[in-house]
């Protein structure tokens, strides 16, 4: 009988490496989850816990990674990845993508696994060039707000490409666009969470800037699909998984007000800096290689997302911390 296969999952507890340790379990994969829950949340993954194929580690893989067994894929998916996180924790954000991922290259190639890194549209920054396509190289400010997880997102890039140059090593490259979906946590400080919590507690939805800036939100189930194609191809160069569908912060808010049925107002805050102020991915790459687009329509996809934040607690709903930061020591 063939073996299954193993997968290293890092960032198992978060937002999308819960929604890649499903899918994997689904195709019969041996799962082993990696997570040192800064940001992630057993919550999401504690019905796999009961799986014989599903394994745990609570290890950062900033430090160096032990994996016993064999392993034949790693998906590199630990880091904060929102701008409230990666505020208030800079420093780790920077070591994940950079001594995280030269962690799981090392392990990659000891195992001769092949390695798929979580890349992000944050590469391209504040764009010039819409929509934006592999080739554009960016528009980062490095020390603004958000270098910290821009520059560790290109470095994480560039890494790996020298492991597949250098080494020989089989890597796969994925920059991930607004993802959405259930699961995200409540108070990360994303647009999705923020309205639809601001929502459920009667509170005013928080525009920041006049709400003219554009995002296009691809639903998490598309994503998934994405990256199981990505993996399996045998592209190594970066490949943009995205909804294309691409709408104003503005029109947004007013799709969530109608959503949730609530009364509330928009507010206007001030834009944060850096804020990109477009962006929609140039996917062709994606159909032609991989033969993906996204299948799910936002409409659809804020449904299944509202239904999910609709199932929480009161109490939950209300908690402004859903995280351990308050506990959690920054070294
Ligand atoms: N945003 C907003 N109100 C909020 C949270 C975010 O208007 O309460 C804006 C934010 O300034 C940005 C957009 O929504 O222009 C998307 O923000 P998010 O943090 O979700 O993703 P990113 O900026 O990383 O694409």
């Amino acid at each position: 009988m063939e073996r299954r296969k193993r997968i290293l999952i890092t960032g198992a507890a978060g937002f999308l490496g819960s929604h890649l340790c499903d899918r994997f379990i689904k195709e019969n994969y041996h799962v082993i989850g990696m997570d040192n829950l800064i940001t992630g949340r057993l919550k999401n993954i504690e019905h796999l816990f009961k799986l014989e194929n599903f394994e745990f580690y609570n290890h950062d893989v900033s430090k160096y990674i032990h994996v016993p067994g064999e392993l034949d894929f790693i998906l590199h998916f630990a880091s904060p990845a929102s701008p409230i996180d990666y505020l208030k924790i800079p420093i780790q954000t920077l070591k994940v993508g950079s001594l995280g991922i030269h962690n799981c290259l090392g392990l990659a190639k000891v195992k001769g696994a092949r390695v798929l890194i979580a890349s992000t549209s944050e590469v391209y920054g504040d764009p010039t060039v819409h929509p934006q396509t592999e080739e554009y190289w960016g528009n980062v400010n490095p020390v603004g707000p958000r270098g910290v997880y821009d520059e560790a997102k290109r470095f994480q890039e560039a890494m790996t490409m020298a492991y597949h140059t250098y080494h020989g090593l089989e890597t796969r490259i994925i920059r991930i666009f607004n993802t959405y979906g259930p699961r995200m946590r409540l108070n990360d400080g994303r647009v999705l969470p923020a309205f639809i919590g601001q929502a459920l507690r009667g509170e005013d939805l928080t525009i920041f800037g006049d709400g003219s800036q554009t995002r296009s939100f691809c639903y998490v189930d598309d994503l998934v699909e994405g990256i199981y194609r990505l993996l399996h191809s045998d592209y190594a160069e970066p490949v943009n998984i995205g909804n294309p569908d691409e709408i104003t912060i503005g029109q947004f808010a007013e799709e969530i007000i109608k959503l949730t049925n609530t009364s509330q107002k928009v507010v206007y805050h001030d834009l944060p800096i850096n804020d990109p102020k477009q962006r929609q991915p140039d996917i062709t790459k994606a159909k032609a290689i991989l033969g993906w687009e996204p299948k799910v329509s936002r409409s659809e996809g804020l449904k299944l997302t509202y239904d999910y934040f609709c199932g929480m607690s009161e109490e939950e709903l209300r908690h402004k911390e859903h995280n351990n930061f308050d506990n959690y020591i920054v070294k």
